[in-house]
Order: structure tokens, then sequence, then C-alpha cells
């Protein structure tokens, strides 16, 4: 069987994704688009979502990534369902393997394949998911003002999210399973000096305690004293970092430490001509929908800006 040939190959369907498929099919590049094994991405497990722009009144995070197929599909994306399990860099066009199975040869490749947020792996936490169990403060914190909640983690990421949140919650809990923080001193600075954050030195979670209508508490356990006492909270967010889905680029691509691939400053641009990453992928910092969407849309100009200049070089 002969392989299938695109232009642009798009991998991974959340806004980065489908963002990048409108542009390229609007240039008429005809995009390939494979969802990956959750379709739609991370915001398919949230709730409402309130600070994407032009959606007044907020809109449900599995909608809006179906929104955003049909407008890709509306101009011309194929979306299929579908995991690529592995690539292949070597020549040109890219090489792409899909389900195992099926090569593609790609021109050029958009990776848009998302991180994923770490969970503890007790049972409560999936229990309680969009029940006040959540892995993104600037998200959801939204839905809890006026409320206490808890915090776990304790780096960069975890002291952002107290401090945010004690700008909108009367308590924060911050739960720090060692004596120390990993955060940057000036982070941790402003977590010490937010008069209603709370931390909870060498503290593990022993299980998040709720009823129907959500969570309503964490029990603790202090891996010092051996004592186990419980928190009231409305919400329990995770801060204990992320995983970039990027385990099939692995030696492809330059990455850093933790797996996030690199891009040339102000671009798209991976190390490899013709492959380019958008979205949280490429970016440990930020993890918004709206800047997803916009590394998403510069993924598009940029490959069509390396299409355009191998046609010319033939
Ligand atoms: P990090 O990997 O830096 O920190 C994860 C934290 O979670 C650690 O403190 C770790 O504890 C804790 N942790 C991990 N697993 C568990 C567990 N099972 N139970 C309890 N605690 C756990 O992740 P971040 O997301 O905070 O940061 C990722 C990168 O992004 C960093 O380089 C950071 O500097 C950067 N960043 C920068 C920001 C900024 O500059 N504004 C904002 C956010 C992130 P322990 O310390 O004990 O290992």
């Amino acid at each position: 069987m002969e392989n299938e040939k695109v232009k642009v190959l798009i991998i991974g369907s959340g806004p980065a994704g489908y963002t990048a498929a409108i542009y390229a099919a609007r240039a008429g590049l005809k995009p390939v688009l494979y969802t990956g094994a959750q379709p739609g991405g991370q915001l398919t497990i949230t709730n409402d979502v309130e600070n994407f722009p032009g959606y007044p009144d907020g809109i449900n995070g599995p909608q809006m990534m179906m929104d955003l197929q049909k407008q890709a599909e509306r101009f011309g994306t194929k979306v299929n369902f579908g995991l690529v399990t592995a690539v292949d860099f070597s020549g040109y066009p890219h090489k792409v393997t899909v389900d195992e199975k099926y090569v593609i040869e790609a021109e050029s490749i958009i990776i848009a394949t998302g991180a994923t947020a770490k969970y503890l792996g007790i049972p409560s936490e999936q229990k309680y998911a969009n029940q006040g169990v959540s892995a993104c403060a600037v998200c959801d914190g939204f839905f809890y003002r006026g409320k206490d909640v808890a915090v776990v983690g304790a780096g960069d990421s975890a002291a952002e999210e107290a401090t945010y949140l004690a700008n909108l919650c009367p308590k924060v809990h911050l739960i720090v399973r060692r004596g120390e923080m990993r955060a940057s001193k000036i982070m941790q600075q402003r977590v010490e000096n937010t008069h209603n954050i709370e931390i909870h030195w060498n503290s593990e979670t022993d299980e998040i305690l709720g009823d129907d209508s959500g969570v309503t508490g964490v029990r603790l356990y202090n891996n010092v004293s051996k004592e186990k006492k419980v928190i009231s909270v409305s919400g329990f967010f995770l801060a204990i970092g992320h995983k970039p889905n990027t385990d099939i680029f692995a030696g492809k691509l330059d990455m850093d430490e933790s797996g996030y691939v690199l891009v040339k400053p102000g671009t798209t641009k991976t190390n490899v001509e013709g492959v380019f990453a958008v979205g949280d992928v490429a970016d440990k910092v930020y993890r918004q929908a709206i800047t997803a969407a916009g590394t998403g849309c510069m993924g598009a100009l940029d490959a069509e800006k390396f299409l355009v200049s191998k046609e010319v070089s033939v």
C-alpha cells in the first residue's frame, strides 16, 4: 500500500491543533489532523471556560472543542481519530506512523500534543474531578471565590496558583510534602507574605473528602509527626507539575530537561526543518487555551512559509 502524502500534518486536537488547522485549511493546505487518544485535549475535562475572549457568557470546554473541530472542518481539514505512535525525521518528507499501522508522508508537521497535568494517583481525586478537584487555578479558581481551598505542590506553579487563589478565596491551604519548597525565592516570599495562605509542611494528601455536592475537605498526613488532620475546603487544586506529551519525539527533537519541545524564540520552529511545535507541548509557563490557540496560528503561518520556501527552492 502506498503511503498517504500530506502537506500539513497536525498532531493533536486541543485549541493549538485546531487553530493551526483553521489557518492551514484557509491557506488551502488541506491539513490532516490526528486527534490523539483524548480528542479535544485537556479542555474536555474542564467545566466552563470563562477566560477565552469572545464568549461573554463562558462556554463549556467540550462544546468549545466541538466548535473548533467544526470550524476546522468547514475549511477542509480532515480530522481523523488516531494516535501517532512513531515519527521518522531522518529523511524528507517526514514519516509519521499512526496506530502502529500505517505511515503518512508529511511535508510539514505541526506538533500540538499538549501536556498532561500530574495527579497524585489517589481514587478520591478521580471521584471528585470537576466537583472540586482541578489542575488549573487560573481556569477554575473563579468558581471557588469566597470559599476555602487547598493547593498541593511546592514548585513555582503551586506558589503562583496559591497566590492567585488567595485573591479570590478567604483561605488557601498550601500542602507541601517536604520541609521546604522547590519554588524560586521570590515566589516563596510572595507566598509567605500573603496573609491568607497557610503552609502545611511535611504534609501529604491522605484523602480528599466529599459528599454529593463535591469536595468538603482534605485529610492530611504529617510525615514527620505521623499525625493526621482534616482541613475543610471546597476546592482542591493540583500543582505538582505537568508532563509534556512528547515520548514519541524523544531523541528526534531538541527538548528541555523536562521534555518540553524547544522552539526558536518568537517562532514555532523546532530544530528539525518543517517540524513545528505549538501549544502546551512547547510552553511550560502560560499553558492557557488562548495562548495555545495563538501559537497554533503561528505554527500554521510558519508551516505555510516553510512550504512556500521549499517550492521556490525546487
Ligand atoms: P515542578 O516540577 O517545579 O514542581 C513540582 C512540585 O510538586 C514539587 O515541589 C514537588 O515536590 C511537588 N510534587 C510532585 N509530586 C508530588 C506529590 N505526589 N505529592 C506532593 N507534592 C508533589 O513543577 P511546576 O509546575 O511548579 O514548574 C514546572 C516548571 O515551570 C519549573 O521549571 C518552573 O520554574 C516553571 N514555572 C515558572 C513559572 C513562572 O516563572 N512564573 C510559573 C510556573 C512554572 P518536591 O519539591 O518535594 O519534589
